[in-house]
């Protein structure tokens, strides 16, 4: 079967970020011993990585490209803050090695919504973290094959993410 809305589909693939030359350099690999399975229309991923799916079955191959409009969007600078010390504090004290520059600490705004901040940088005082999806701002390489294409369960449907293997467990 093709890709479509609601297939489950299960990718390998190889993810590169292109410079300002078409320069490649590796992000992450998606191995046939971990693919990348998800609920096609539904997974939260880019439209247009989604779009460049469309219509593929099993054992196709792509290779596309996303500028960063249609991946996580530009780099905003007012997604980089500085927040106070003690706000990372747990039982009064920072865990060991939780502040290292490059570390991503899950948090949520004052609205309660989950984030992903990088630590950049800590003084004294404060730490600064970036908010910014760690691929926005860049122009990104897909090259990969299609592992499987399967109709989603009622069940799937329902919960909006797939089960089984590779998938949520529950
Ligand atoms: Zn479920």
């Amino acid at each position: 079967m093709k890709i479509s809305n609601n297939s489950v589909v299960s990718l390998t693939y190889d993810l590169s970020v292109l410079d300002e030359n078409g320069e490649k350099s590796h992000v992450e690999t998606a191995g046939s011993d971990n693919p990348m399975v998800f609920l096609y229309g539904a997974s939260g991923l880019p439209d247009k990585f989604e779009e460049h799916l469309n219509g593929l079955e099993e054992g196709a191959t792509f290779s596309f490209s996303l500028e960063s409009e249609e991946g996580y969007g530009d780099y905003d600078e007012n997604a980089l803050v500085s927040i106070p010390k003690n706000v990372f504090e747990v039982d009064g004290a920072i865990p060991d090695g939780m502040l290292e520059p490059g570390n991503f600490i899950p948090m949520a705004d004052s609205e309660g919504n989950q984030m992903q901040g990088q630590v950049v940088d800590v003084n004294d005082q404060e730490v600064q973290m970036d908010f910014n999806h760690p691929l926005a701002g860049r122009t990104m390489h897909f090259d990969g094959k299609v592992v499987s294409v399967r109709e989603a369960t009622k069940e799937e449907l329902a919960h909006g993410h797939v089960h089984g293997e590779h998938g949520h467990h529950h």
